[in-house]
């Protein structure tokens, strides 16, 4: 058990007004989780404090070889005025996967929950409350040396900020358009794919504007050694339902393994589809599509939860998915996991829809 300590603002500021767009990842609350790290002494100083600007040296490690890591989930509010979050033990254990990956020391499990919880309690009144809406959680950790060597660093800070955002799709699921990259690569085995790290956003920027100036809002990327199979979407997993089956490419160290992406597995399972977690080839996919067996193509993330692919391009083919239009197990999975976030689904599991007062 951490022991939070709670210095609330003088200065609360003016809270978005109901019905404004919010986009996303724009505003802040009014609080911050920080705490400290320092080599032989552990993790100390677990505090909730004013929102504010942090102070490090220019020689802070962070930003000279990108030794951070990040997550992301979601609060919501319930209908009895609580705040509930999405499976966060998930984020504690993937958090420290990526610290791992990174040689940055780990956070205990509960800890990371306890601290994601006591600061979405503390700042509960902006979790917003149209369709759509919620409160983004960004814990995340930065090395904080001052020092211009190549090693880890001895200093971290772990931060978790909160954001309003609004609804992904402005009315309803909207089918997006996706490109498949051909010639930039995001990860490798062996490197840091599957940890959530600044480092691979930046890897991915390239082929992202590449992709929106050619109309496509997102990238598709295949694996690095072949090109040849697919890997998954610039912050989502994918998959396909192909001549009935739900199938999406397995885990193979440089994949990002999505909560969204695994609960999407457990339903689907749980629902009696039969589920395949393989290698999928472009090769494949084009074959599908032209005998008629490429039913639905949706990415899984939190930020859009399930996203239905309409048109997929790869080098001179254009594919449009099914009619363009959203399949119904795309809609079906949208409607339970975020039924099951809000609470207006039963959580079927028991430990997905998770109070933070508890
Ligand atoms: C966070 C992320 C995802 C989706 O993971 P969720 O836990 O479902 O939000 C997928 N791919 C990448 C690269 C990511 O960073």
């Amino acid at each position: 058990m951490l022991d939070i300590k709670i210095t609330l603002t003088d200065h609360p500021q003016q809270k978005p007004e109901a019905g404004k767009p919010l986009g996303f990842g724009k505003i802040f609350t009014d609080h911050m989780f920080v705490m400290n790290y320092t080599e032989g002494k552990g993790w100390y100083d677990a505090r909730i404090v004013p929102y504010d600007k942090i102070s490090l040296y220019p020689s802070a490690m962070v930003f000279h070889y990108g030794q951070e890591m990040f997550e992301g989930l979601k609060a919501y509010k319930g209908e009895d005025g609580k705040a509930y979050l999405f499976r966060p033990d998930m984020n504690a254990k993937r958090a420290n996967e990526s610290n791992d990956r990174l040689c940055i020391p780990r956070i205990p499990e509960e800890d990371f929950v306890q601290a994601v919880k006591a600061v979405v309690n503390v700042d509960k009144d902006w979790i917003p409350s149209e369709p759509g809406t919620s409160l983004y959680v960004r814990p995340f950790v930065i090395a904080t040396d001052e020092f211009l060597g190549v090693a880890p660093s001895k200093n971290y800070l772990f931060i978790i900020i909160l954001s309003p955002s609004g609804a992904y799709y402005a009315s309803g699921l909207n089918p997006v358009g996706i490109w498949i990259e051909d010639e930039f690569v995001r990860a490798v085995r062996g490197g840091i794919g599957f940890a959530k790290t600044g480092g691979n956003y930046a890897a991915s920027l390239k082929a992202q504007v590449k992709a929106h100036d050619a109309g496509f809002s997102q990238v598709l990327w295949l694996d690095g050694v072949e090109r040849k199979y697919i890997e998954e979407v610039g912050a989502m997993n994918i998959f396909f339902k192909i001549a009935g089956k739900i199938v999406t490419p397995a885990l193979s160290g440089s994949i990002l393994p999505g909560i969204t992406r695994n609960s999407v597995l457990t339903l689907c399972r749980d629902w009696g589809y039969e589920v395949e977690e393989r290698k999928v080839s472009v090769d494949e996919l084009i074959e599908a599509q032209k005998n008629g067996t490429l039913e639905e193509v949706f990415g899984t993330g939190t930020a859009a939860v399930i996203s239905p692919v309409g048109k997929l391009r790869y080098v001179d083919e254009v594919m449009t998915i099914g009619d363009g239009g959203i399949g119904e197990v795309s809609q079906k999975l949208y409607d339970t996991v975020t039924g099951i976030q809000t609470g207006k689904v039963a959580d079927p599991y028991g430990n997905w829809h998770v109070c933070v007062e508890d």
